[in-house]
């Protein structure tokens, strides 16, 4: 079992629906540390190379020059946006990113596929 405590804020998968299966970390093409959750990697850049979550919220961060209360989500289907967070749970987008191409996914994300389908 895997310790609750200390990990970053995103939230995770449950341990039940965790594919056993481990895929060997590959280095993230934004911090260049290894990604120990492939499943969870994000195609990123020109190269649509494997990139952590997180580092992806962060970079989009950078570069759409947010305006207060502005933030980056991840909106399904390989898109990101800039998002206002609304009352109950309800947000309004401002812009969508697309960052994934979900027609046309990378090598390394075919693998993993290729691993969990077993
Ligand atoms: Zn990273």
């Amino acid at each position: 079992m895997r310790e609750h405590s200390g990990h970053r804020g995103r939230r995770r998968f449950r341990h039940d629906h965790e594919p056993r299966v481990v895929a060997p970390a590959q280095p993230c093409v934004v911090c260049s540390q290894p990604i120990s959750e492939m499943a969870s990697a994000v195609a990123f850049g020109p190269e649509q190379g494997p990139a952590h979550f997180d580092c992806v919220i962060t970079e989009l961060t950078k570069r759409e020059s947010l305006v207060a209360p502005e933030k980056i989500a991840y909106l399904g289907s390989g898109l990101f946006g800039v998002i206002v967070e609304k009352e109950q749970n309800r947000f309004e987008i401002h812009r969508k990113i697309p960052v994934e191409d979900p027609q046309n996914p990378p090598a390394w994300r075919r693998e993993l596929r290729g691993l969990y389908k077993r």
